[in-house]
């Protein structure tokens, strides 16, 4: 990356410590358990989408928060390629953490501090005036309004990912650009109790939320796009998945490299599409991601 160039997409999110600690059976309340082994690995939502658009070659900048014993994490995210300058480090804090248990029935618990993520504030966020701003609900909504708003003030798109769902403010939705959903965010979005299990399911519940550009993804059925009254539908390549951790942040950013390349947003969703059903042929989030060259080949 140059430094005169300006980052064609820029993350404003999350970063933790995934501690996966794999045990015979989860803990019963005061058992001590020995483990069979612990992996240590780069997660959280901002994070991962900033890394899978690095791989595909995007300039791509991640702003965020991590605590004191940061330094690990943001030099693991600058070896994926993406630019940690906008990062800030918040004294007496730790970085956010999530411990994962998971036991022989791949059964799993999951403790999560949002440590410094918690307190990214409005102040700690850049100028976003270009380029795709790209975020997600894991730092406080109001750094997710005040980002969206300043984007849109300059020429940036925006694409949020309200991940996990929490409802929308009506002002925030107005600065969205594209909103990407899973099953049960677009669920939580439509206010429908039931999560949509096929394509024609979900094509329903998008048309409760109108008004906005919306790609819902469908783990192996692949992606729908709304726009306007017109619904598309991108099936996925069937591919012999081994872990689809990451996939919808791996869909994620892979939409955003696409957007930033100047890809109409159908034609990114397509690209989105065959990345993310590249990473789950792998282990890990991140680990599993794929590079331009290979989302080509696959495309071909
Ligand atoms: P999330 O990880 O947020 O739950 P999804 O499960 O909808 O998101 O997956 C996101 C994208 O990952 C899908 O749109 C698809 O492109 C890809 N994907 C996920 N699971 C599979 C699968 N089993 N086969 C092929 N592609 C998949």
């Amino acid at each position: 990356m140059t430094a005169t160039a300006p980052p064609q997409v820029t993350v404003v999110g999350s970063v933790n410590r995934d501690i996966a600690i794999r045990l015979p059976r989860l803990p019963r309340p005061g058992e001590t358990q020995s483990s069979c082994g612990v992996t240590a690995r780069i997660g959280g939502k901002g994070a991962n989408q900033a890394v899978a658009a690095a791989r595909l070659g995007a300039r791509t900048r991640w702003c965020g928060a991590v605590g004191e014993d940061g330094e690990e994490v943001l030099a693991a995210l600058a070896a994926h390629g993406v630019d940690v300058s906008g990062a800030v480090r918040l004294p007496g804090t730790p970085t956010g953490t999530a411990w994962i248990f998971v036991d022989d029935a791949a059964e799993n618990a999951i403790v999560l501090d949002a440590g410094a993520n918690g307190l990214l504030a409005p102040d700690h966020v850049p100028a976003l005036a270009d380029g795709v701003v790209l975020l997600q609900h894991e730092v406080p909504d109001e750094v997710t309004a005040l980002a969206l708003a300043t984007a849109r003030a300059g020429d940036a798109v925006t694409v949020l990912n309200p991940a996990p769902f929490r409802p929308l403010a009506a002002a925030t939705l107005e600065s969205v650009d594209v909103l990407v959903v899973n099953g049960p965010e677009l669920a939580g979005l439509a206010g429908s109790a039931s999560v949509p299990a096929t394509p024609d399911e979900a094509r329903v519940l998008l048309a409760e939320v109108p008004g906005v550009e919306a790609v819902a993804t469908l783990g192996a059925h692949g992606a729908l796009i709304q726009r306007g009254r017109h619904v598309e539908h991108i099936p996925a390549p069937p591919v012999d998945a081994v872990e689809t951790t990451g996939a919808g942040d791996t869909f994620c950013g892979a939409l955003a490299a696409a957007m930033a390349g100047g890809a109409p947003l159908v034609e990114a969703a397509e690209y989105a599409v065959h990345a993310a059903a590249l990473s789950v042929t792998g282990e890990g989030a991140q680990e599993s991601m794929p590079d331009a060259a290979q989302v080509r080949e696959f495309m071909t």
